[in-house]
C-alpha cells in the first residue's frame, strides 16, 4: 500500500486515528506530495481499508466504473470507516445509491452548457464569469454536482489561453471565479501564470479561487503556495467545509495561513442528508468556521444532480433549520441559503417568511 518510514510508536491521540497509517513518520503525514501519492483510488485497498460485506464491495466496483474514486490518507482517517452514516464516510466512499436514478436526478440541473461561450468557461452573470481550469480533484465528494465531469481530462494550456482571450475581451467582467475541478491540483507554476494573466488585465478587480484543498488535503496550503496566491490579490478564497468533523489542527493551519496573507476565506457548504442537516452539527460547523476565521458565505441545497440523489433534503426542512439557526445565531456565522435554479436561472435565496412562518417556530 505504498506506506514508507520506520515505525514509530504512536504517541498522541491523533496517531491512534490514523488506522492503517499510523505508523507511518510525521513529517511523511504532514507532506502533501506523500498524501498525493498514497491516496486510496483502488477497489482492492478500499475493501481492504473498509471490511464491508461482499455484497456492498461488489455494488460498489459497479459504482466505481461510472463514478471514480480517491481520497487522501488525510481525509480518510477522519473517517469512523465501519459506520455506514459516517458524515466523512458519506462524502468520500462510493455509495451504491450514486447509481439509483430513480428521484430522476439529471446530469447537468443547471445547464451550465447552456452560458458557456467556450469550453469550461461559463459566463452567466454580467460581472463576473466561472473558469473551470481542470477536472481533477484531489478527493472525489461524492456529492459533486460536477460529476458528470470526471472522465475528462485536464484543461489543456490552448484552453486556459482561450479563457484569457475571451476575458480580456469582455470589458464587463471584473471577477473571474477560477474554480474546477479543484483549481490547486495544477501545477503550481500554471496557476500562478494563469491568475497572473488575469490580473494584468485592466478590467479585472478581483480574483476568487474555488477549492476544497484547505478541507481534503490541508497540507498542501504550504507557506511557499501562499506566497504566490498572495501576489495575485485582491483574491478571495472559498472553501467547501460541510462537517465540523473536518474542522482539524491541519485545516485550521491552512486556514490561517491564508488569512495572515490577506487572503479572506469563505466557504460554501451543501446541506447534506446525514452530514449536516440537523440544527445542532450544523450550528457547530458555523461556530467553528467564524472560530478559525472563515465566513459562511453560502449554504446550498443539493442540486438534482445524478448520483447524488440520496444527499438530497427537503427544501422546507432546510429552510426551516436555517430560520431557526439564524434567529439565534450571530449574523457572521450565518450563510445565505441558496439553490441553483434548474435551467440556468441561477441562484435563488431559499427564505421563509419570518412572519408567515411563526406558526411551526417553537
Ligand atoms: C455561483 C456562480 C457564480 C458566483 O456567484 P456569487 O453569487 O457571486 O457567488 C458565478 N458564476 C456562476 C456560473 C455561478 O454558478
Ligand atoms: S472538490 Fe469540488 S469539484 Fe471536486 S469533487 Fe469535490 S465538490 Fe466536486
Amino acid at each position: 500500500m505504498g506506506i514508507k518510514g520506520e515505525r514509530k510508536i504512536a504517541t498522541t491521540d491523533e496517531k491512534s486515528n490514523r488506522g492503517p497509517w499510523q505508523d507511518v513518520d510525521e513529517a511523511d503525514w504532514q507532506d502533501w506530495r506523500w498524501q498525493v501519492r498514497n491516496r486510496v483510488r483502488t477497489e482492492k485497498l478500499l475493501d481492504e481499508l473498509l471490511k464491508d460485506a461482499p455484497e456492498i464491495s461488489r455494488l460498489r466496483r459497479t459504482v466505481i466504473r461510472t463514478y471514480p474514486f480517491a481520497v487522501t490518507p488525510y481525509y480518510f482517517s477522519l473517517m469512523k470507516p465501519r459506520d455506514a452514516g459516517d458524515p466523512i464516510r458519506l462524502q468520500c466512499i462510493p455509495d451504491p445509491r450514486e447509481l439509483t436514478f430513480s428521484l430522476g436526478g439529471v446530469e447537468d440541473p443547471l445547464e451550465e452548457g447552456r452560458d458557456m461561450p467556450l469550453p469550461g468557461l461559463i459566463h452567466r452573470y454580467a460581472d463576473r464569469c466561472l473558469a473551470m481550469v481542470t477536472h481533477s480533484c484531489m478527493m472525489y465528494c461524492r456529492h459533486c454536482n460536477r460529476k458528470r465531469f470526471w472522465k475528462a481530462g485536464r484543461a489543456e494550456k490552448a484552453r486556459l489561453g482561450a479563457m484569457i482571450d475571451y476575458v480580456a475581451a469582455t470589458p464587463g467582467i471584473r471577477e473571474v471565479i477560477v474554480s474546477g475541478g479543484d483549481p490547486l491540483t495544477l501545477p503550481e507554476a500554471v496557476l500562478d501564470s494563469f491568475l497572473g494573466a488575469l490580473r494584468a488585465i485592466p478590467h479585472v478587480e478581483v480574483l476568487r479561487l474555488g477549492s476544497r484543498v484547505p478541507v481534503v488535503l490541508p497540507m498542501r496550503i504550504t507557506p511557499s503556495l501562499v506566497r504566490m496566491l498572495r501576489k495575485h490579490r485582491p483574491l478571495w478564497f472559498n472553501t467547501q467545509f460541510n462537517s465540523p468533523r473536518e474542522l482539524t489542527k491541519e485545516a485550521a493551519l491552512a486556514c490561517r495561513r491564508l488569512v495572515d496573507a490577506g487572503i479572506p476565506l469563505s466557504n460554501q457548504s451543501v446541506l447534506l442528508r446525514g452530514v449536516n442537516d440537523t440544527c445542532e452539527t450544523m450550528r457547530e460547523l458555523l461556530y467553528g468556521l467564524q472560530r478559525i476565521s472563515v465566513r459562511p458565505y453560502y449554504l446550498f441545497a443539493c442540486d438534482p444532480v445524478r448520483g447524488a440523489d440520496h444527499f438530497r433534503v427537503d427544501l422546507w426542512k432546510g429552510m426551516e433549520m436555517m430560520e431557526r439557526i439564524s434567529r439565534s445565531t450571530s449574523g457572521l456565522c450565518v450563510p445565505r441559503y441558496v439553490m441553483d435554479v434548474p435551467g440556468g436561472k441561477g441562484k435563488m435565496p431559499l427564505q421563509t417568511f419570518s412572519l408567515l412562518n411563526d406558526s411551526f417556530l417553537p
